[in-house]
Formats: C-alpha cells, structure tokens, sequence
C-alpha cells in the first residue's frame, strides 16, 4: 500500500504553477506574484511631518522648557497636501499637520502637546497671512517628528518578487507606487464532480434511498477558500455514459477532483472509464480516513479521485488536493501551519495507517498547546470535522498514543 507522503509527491509531481497573468491590485489578492518589482520612486515622495505641531529650527528651541517657554513668531500654516512656500528663518516656526512637506529651514517639528497651543487641526491650503506667536516648551533634536523621503521604501528597493503571495500590505505598498496591474499566477479553476445514483442536488425531496450531495459543497468551499475557483459539475450517476459526458465538460479545467465511485464496489467504473480517457491509477493510500484514491489524467487535464464518505473525501483533498491547488498558484509552502500539542486523551491507531484525527486545540494551561478529538470520528460524521480546528496526525506507526504524548495538528485556516 501507498504512504500518504509517497502519494503526494507523486500528486504534487503532475501539476505546476500556472502561466502567470497581469491582474489588477484588487483582483490580485490572495495571488503568487510571478515578477520582481521594484520601487522607482521613494515612498513617503518627500520629507514630511509625522505629527500634527509645529515645524521649527531644533537650535532655536534648545534652551526651552515649561517655565520658560523658547517664543517663536508663526509664519504659515501647513496642511497636509500643499507645497510650501515658507521658510523658517531663526526665530520662527510654522504650524503643520501630519504629513505636510517639512518647510525649507525647518529641521525638527514639536508637537502641539510641547507647545502652549492645545492643537486644532489646520485644512484647506496655505495660510500663511495670520500672525501669531507660540511658546515651545521642550528642546527638539534635529529630526524630531520628521519623516525622511524614502522611510519607509527608496528607490531600487525590491516591493514583491517571484512567489511573494499578496497581502494587503503588499497590495499597499504596489499602489503606494502606483503599481496598478501585477503578474500573478492566476486562480486555478477545480472542476467538482460527484459520483452515485443515491446523491441528489440541493432542491427535491429526498426519495428512499438517497441522499444530498454535500461533498461537492464541501470541497467548492475548501476550494474557494485558498483562493481557486470551483466550477460545479454536478452529479454523475454510476453508468460509464454518465460519468463519460460529465468528464469531457471537465476538460477546460486546471484539475478534476471527483468523488466517490473509487471505493471497491464502483472502482471498475471509474477506472474504465478514466482508462479510455486517459490514464489513472487507483491507489489503496496507507491513512485514516480515506484509503482508497484515485489520481490521473482525462486527456491532459490532472484528476483527482475522493472517496465518498463526506469526511474521508475532506481530509483527502485536504492532504492531497489543497497542497496541488497551492503548486498551481504558484505557492512555495504547500502544507497548512503545524503546531506540536499534548494530547489529552486515548487515540488507538491500529492498522498500520496515518490517522488524522478531526481534532480540537486549545490552550493548556502552562501556555502550550493541547490537544483533544472533537468527536465521533466515523469517515461520514461531517458535524466532528465541524467541530474541528485541525487535524491531529497519528503516525503510521503509532498503535496507541497515550495521553501526554506530544503530536502534530495541521491547523485549519480561520
Ligand atoms: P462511495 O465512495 O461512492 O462508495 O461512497 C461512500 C459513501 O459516501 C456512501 O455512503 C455514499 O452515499 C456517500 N457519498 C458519496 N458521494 C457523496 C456526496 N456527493 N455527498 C455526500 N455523501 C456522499
Ligand atoms: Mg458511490
């Protein structure tokens, strides 16, 4: 029988990172950048202040303190989004708001809190007629409050490279730029097909007998959540005609994930049938739940074979077709974060197969992580999986794990 690590490279082997496209920033989110881009222009663009107060020579305000405020005459008001036409001679200052062009002379700006004026925020243009005086009542260092023209990125400076995956500060930092479109590996498109004569779409009644297509809901969302789109295929009944037809509607996609009909009973059929379309293996895959696994291709386009049991079609496509939906992204980590937690209860693992437990982690009271199961762990119990944080990984060879013993939880994304 195949090693669950074994099956996945062979999985992980036949499919590659999609040709990139040039996507807007919003249509971008979430994507593999598949190019280097680099800053051609500082941001912040200028030198700016970082606080609402005002713009001063640091010399003029050595001397200041709260008994003896340092008086400078005021020249001008400086909102933020104005060129300043100010200068700040000795013995004069200017207010300015967070973000305005620091003024020609100026090397430091005092906050409204170290000054006597309370602070009331300036808009709306230059204003640089009205006279006044403030009384500054702490020395600034030269720079005080002041941001320097590329702080935070200078020009040359790399924003994203190949395989960066885009967050929104990545997404930020492009339009900071006015970075508009970016090359990404584009959203793989999953063709869902579900197998079985007793499964029924969401809608009739059920008849005696069947039962409602939740797998191809499942799997779309895991689908969706990383970032690929799912294409539903509806359900195909167990006749070689009916899962042919369905198949060839599939083809336009980046991979086909099934389920059911791979499970001893239906095995014959699909494999015909996959075998005149193309080539696949059935495997018997050593883990807990979901043994047996289909993988293959219709003419060129990759296909994935679940079992049918709601929960052992899941974590099947968790281990198997999440990390082949992450290659094709463009991804370098294909595997969930794994923490390492104490288990808190009795697991026998008997048989000789990975076990992954629909599992819940909490925290233990010394800090760590602990760990318990969430449930019956029956291959069709869905509501356990619900229940579930993660999976916790029983190795292979593991026949009891004891309470205390340290294991690794593949966690579930939020
Ligand atoms: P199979 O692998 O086709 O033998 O199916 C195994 C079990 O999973 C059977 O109890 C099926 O009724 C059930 N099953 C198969 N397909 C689905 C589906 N799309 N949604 C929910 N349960 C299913
Ligand atoms: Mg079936």
């Amino acid at each position: 029988m195949l090693g669950v690590d074994d099956a996945l490279r062979i999985v992980l082997d036949a499919v590659q990172p999609l040709s990139p496209v040039a996507l807007t920033l919003l249509e971008a989110v979430g994507l593999v950048t598949a190019e280097t881009v680099l800053a051609d222009q500082d941001i912040p663009p200028f030198t700016n202040s970082a606080m609402d107060g005002y713009a001063v020579r640091a010399i003029d305000t050595s001397r200041a303190s709260a008994r003896e405020p340092v008086r400078l005459r005021v020249v001008g008001q400086l909102p933020a989004g104005y060129a300043s036409p100010v200068q700040i001679v000795p013995g004069t200052a200017a207010r300015i708001m967070t973000g305005a062009p620091l003024p020609d002379g100026a090397d430091a700006v005092v906050r409204f809190e170290e000054t006597d004026e309370p602070g009331r925020v300036t808009t709306g243009g230059y204003q640089g007629d009205k006279e006044s005086w403030v009384g500054i009542v702490r020395a600034a260092k030269r720079l005080d409050n002041v941001r320097p023209p590329g702080e935070d990125v200078a020009v040359g400076d790399t924003i994203v490279r190949p395989g960066t995956c885009l967050g929104p500060a990545e997404i930020g930092l492009l339009a900071a730029i006015n970075r508009a479109v970016v090359r990404v590996h584009p959203r793989p498109r999953i063709a869902i097909l579900s197998t079985g004569d007793e499964v029924i779409d969401l809608g009739p009644p059920l008849q005696p007998g069947q039962i409602r297509n939740s797998n191809s809901y499942t799997l779309a969302a895991m689908t969706a959540r990383v970032g690929a789109i799912p294409l539903m295929l509806g359900i195909a009944r167990d006749r070689t005609e009916d899962l042919t037809e369905k198949l060839d509607l599939a083809r336009s996609a980046d991979l086909i994930v099934t389920s059911g009909g791979v499970s001893l009973g239906d095995y014959d059929m699909v494999k015909d049938v996959l075998r005149e379309q193309g080539t696949v293996q059935i495997w018997q895959v050593r883990m807990k739940p979901g043994k047996p696994l289909a993988f293959g291709r219709v003419g060129s386009t990759p296909l994935l074979g679940l079992p049918g049991n709601p929960v052992a079609a899941a974590v099947s496509f968790e281990v198997f077709g999440i990390p082949a939906l992450r290659r094709m992204m463009g991804h370098d980590d294909l595997e969930p974060p794994t923490i390492e937690a104490t288990l808190l209860e009795r697991i026998d693992n008997r048989g000789q197969r990975r076990h992954f437990v629909r599992a819940q982690v909490t925290r233990s009271p010394d800090g760590g992580w602990q760990v318990r199961t969430a449930g019956q762990q029956g291959a069709g119990v869905l509501s356990s999986l619900a229940r579930a944080n993660g999976l916790l990984v029983v190795p292979e060879e593991l026949e009891v794990a004891e309470p205390g013993t340290r294991l690794q939880v593949r966690m579930f994304s939020s």
